[in-house]
Formats: C-alpha cells, structure tokens, sequence
C-alpha cells in the first residue's frame, strides 16, 4: 500500500480536542490517514509532500446537493414573476429539470462536482431530478463522482408531476441504484422522494411496497420547505407532512429529511424516535424567501448542512448561513453554531451513510483535506478557530486531496482538464436556456 507523509502543514480540526495543530506530520496509508503529530514519524515513505506551511481542513461535507441545477447560473429569469416557493418551482425549477437531456445532465454532473471538488469538498449527499433522462442517471453521477475521486450520495427524486411513466421509472431507478451501490466503498444510494406534497396516497404506497424488495434503505427527501407542504398534508388527513411519512413507515435511521421549517414539537419527538437525520440549507431558504430553521430545530436534531444546490463551497454556505441568522437576531441572542454544523453534524451523517469515517484529519479517517495558502493576519489556536474558518479561509484551497491522492495540486486539476468541462457546460448551458428565452 502506497505511503505517503505531508509534512509542515498546520492542521485544523474545528470541532476536536485540540483543534489546531502547529507543524504537523500527516501520515497516510492508502487512502487512509495513519497519524497525525507534531513530530515526524518513523518508517519510510513512497512521497513525501512539503506543505510550506499552509493550512488544512478536512474535506468538507455537503449533505444535501443539486447537481442538476448547475447549469441554472445566470440562466434567463422566468417570464411569468414568481411570487410564492410553489410559483418558483413551477416557473424555474420543474421547466429546468424537465429540459435535461443526458448530455446536459452530464455537464450538470461534471461543472457542478468541479465546483465542489475546487471549494474543497470531498462528500456530495445528491438529489437528483431529470425527468427527460431517468435510467442510468444515478449510475453516470456515481461514475462522475468516481471520476473525481469523491464519496457520492446517490437518489432520484421521484415525483407525481410528470405522469405515471415518469413515476415508476424514478422508482425503478432509485431501487436499481441500491441494488447495484449498496456494498460499494465511495458511492451510497439512498431513495429520492421530491417531496410530500408532489407525491399522491397511492404513490406513496407504490413506493413502500418496492422498499420491501431490499435489505436496507432510506429516503431522502424535501420536508416542509414552505408552509404550502404542511397545508397539502393537513389537508390529505394528517396532522403534518412528518405524521404522513410515517404513518406510510418511511421514516427509520437512515432518513434524510431535507429543510423541515415548519415541523412542529412532536415532529421534533417523531425524527428523535426513529434517529431520522434533518439537513438546514441556508442559502436556499434565504433565496426562496420561504423562512428560517427554528435554532430549536436545528440544536435537538444536531442538523446537518446542506447547500440545496446554491453553491458548492461549504465555507461560504456556513458563513452565509451564520450572517442570514445573525441579520434576524437581536443583540446577544444566540444563534446556531455553524461550525458544529459543518465540522461535526455533517461528518457524523456522512460516516454513518458511507460506513466509513469521514471528516477530521485524525487517524483512521478517509485521507481528504482542502488545503489552503492562508498567512494569518492573527494567531490561530483553539481559541480562534471560527474566525479563521469563517472569516481567514474565505478563498479556494490551493491542494484538495481525497482518499489518499491529490485531486487539485497548486490550484491545478491533476486528472482531467478544467476548460474541457467548462467549454462543454457552456456549449448544454446554451441548448438548456434556448426553454426559457
Ligand atoms: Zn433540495
């Protein structure tokens, strides 16, 4: 197995005991890390990497992502004016999705994973929806996921509002998906479900009853976004969109359960009874005008944090995040702890998808880091740790390892070409918007 020793890098655990180690020696076997200690260690190495200095956080976490939305940047603005979450779907998102064919997909998968991969995360939680091209969707993502070295969360959102066929083939594809990556190292499938209110009775027995074919499962899914979502559950009979799932029993510990804005107190007590895990996605929320996670919600559930297809820097969703919540408060109120959310919450949800342990740079761990040319201004130690991720390291991370190998050496990408994936995007960006002018 190939050795490989970083030496003279400052590393950064935001939420360990200690959090910042002063010229470390990392220590990596395969594509996991072995040690990590301010003395060099023993043995030999097959490279051996001098970091100059510079300082490293884990490979960051997104757990809740759209790739397909990548090719949304600076499209043209609907020509009917949004003015509520269900108008913005239906104007924006659902004509979006329904456009890709599997080349534009492509290009969605591949500019939106290098936006990622360059911010420096290394673990992508996707929500994936195109109805024009639904089989093998969720095997091209896994392999573009693969092709940049990442950990891929895999799930189709199925949906009611493209007709039958569209139905049962997302359904399909999700169950194909669990079927072929269930035991695989870099790549997990999870089932897609748009969202309760998109989803009729019989659909959601219809999916039910095809999770009974598989060993294990989980879904993941919008929840209670906007209040539209709680009022068409209320409506349906239940008491909320969470009673609804449940009383179909598709709440278990593997569920993620992506927004929940509106969840009342006993919905809090139904995702803690059955471990299910909810994701906050600060960005969107903001830019949807749909509201804000109570902090309640957000510190009983230990949440995790997503970008909801926004963005692909972690460090900006959580400075983002921090000031949106920070712009609602009063003075010495508190507010959310979004290092806990990205450092700490995220690492622990993916860990437990993935089987393996993701997110710190300590032994054991999966060998990703996000290196970054950062000459503080200020002493960095314990005690400083959140201003200088959320405030020091705003740019992009000059050396991205992943599992064990560098992905971006001195800003450049080392296995394939930037300005290919680029030209491509623009080339499907072009053909895509031709639905919206
Ligand atoms: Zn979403």
């Amino acid at each position: 197995m190939k050795k490989t020793l970083l030496k003279n890098l400052h590393v950064i655990n935001p939420c360990s005991d200690p959090a910042f180690i002063e010229n470390a020696f990392v220590a990596i076997s395969g594509e996991t890390i072995e040690s990590v200690d301010s003395s060099e260690p023993s043995g030999t190495f097959d490279e051996v990497f001098d970091l100059d200095g510079k300082v490293a956080l884990p490979g960051m976490i997104n757990a809740h992502h759209h790739l397909y939305s990548a090719l949304a940047v600076g499209m043209p603005l609907p020509k009917g004016n949004p003015t509520n979450f269900t108008e913005i779907l239906q104007e924006v998102w659902w004509k979006m999705d329904l456009a890709l064919d599997r080349d534009s997909t492509q290009a969605c998968f591949e500019s939106g994973l290098l936006d990622s991969l360059k911010a420096g995360t290394t673990t992508f939680i996707d929500h994936h929806c195109s109805p024009s091209f639904i089989e093998g969707s969720l095997s091209l993502l896994a392999e573009t996921g693969e092709k940049f070295g990442l950990n891929s969360s895999v799930a189709f959102e199925i949906t009611d509002r493209n007709g039958t066929e569209k139905f049962e083939a997302s359904l399909q594809e999700n169950i194909n998906a669990v079927r072929k990556f269930s035991d695989h190292p870099n790549v997990h499938p999870l089932i897609g479900l748009h969202a309760s209110f998109t989803l009729s009775e019989d659909s959601l027995r219809k999916i039910r009853t095809a999770l009974d074919s598989l060993k294990s499962w989980g879904i993941h899914i919008h929840v209670s976004e906007d209040k539209a979502d709680e009022e068409d559950a209320l409506k349906k009979g239940y008491g909320s969109v969470l009673e609804r799932l449940d009383k179909f029993d598709l709440l278990n510990e593997n569920a993620l359960i992506i927004h929940g804005l509106h969840i009342k107190d006993s919905d809090v007590d139904l995702l803690q009874k059955h471990k299910a895990q909810i994701v906050h996605n600060p960005s969107s929320n903001a830019n949807n005008r749909v509201g804000m996670s109570s902090n309640n919600t957000i510190n009983q559930l230990k949440s995790g944090l997503g970008t909801d297809g926004m963005q692909g820097s972690m460090l900006r969703e959580g400075k983002e995040g921090m000031l949106i919540r920070s712009s609602h408060l009063d003075g010495g109120e508190d507010s959310a702890n979004y290092l806990q959310l990205l450092f700490e919450n995220n690492p622990k949800i993916a860990s437990k998808l993935f089987g393996k342990k993701l997110g710190y740079i300590l032994p054991e761990y999966q060998a990703d880091l996000a290196i970054f040319d950062y000459a503080p201004r200020t002493p960095i130690s314990d005690a400083t740790i959140f201003g200088h991720v959320f405030f020091g390291l705003s740019g992009l991370p000059c050396d991205v390892m992943t599992r064990g190998e560098f992905r971006i050496r001195d800003y450049q990408l080392q296995n394939f070409s930037e300005q290919e994936i680029k030209a491509n995007a623009v080339t499907q960006a072009k053909k895509l918007w031709v639905h919206f002018s």
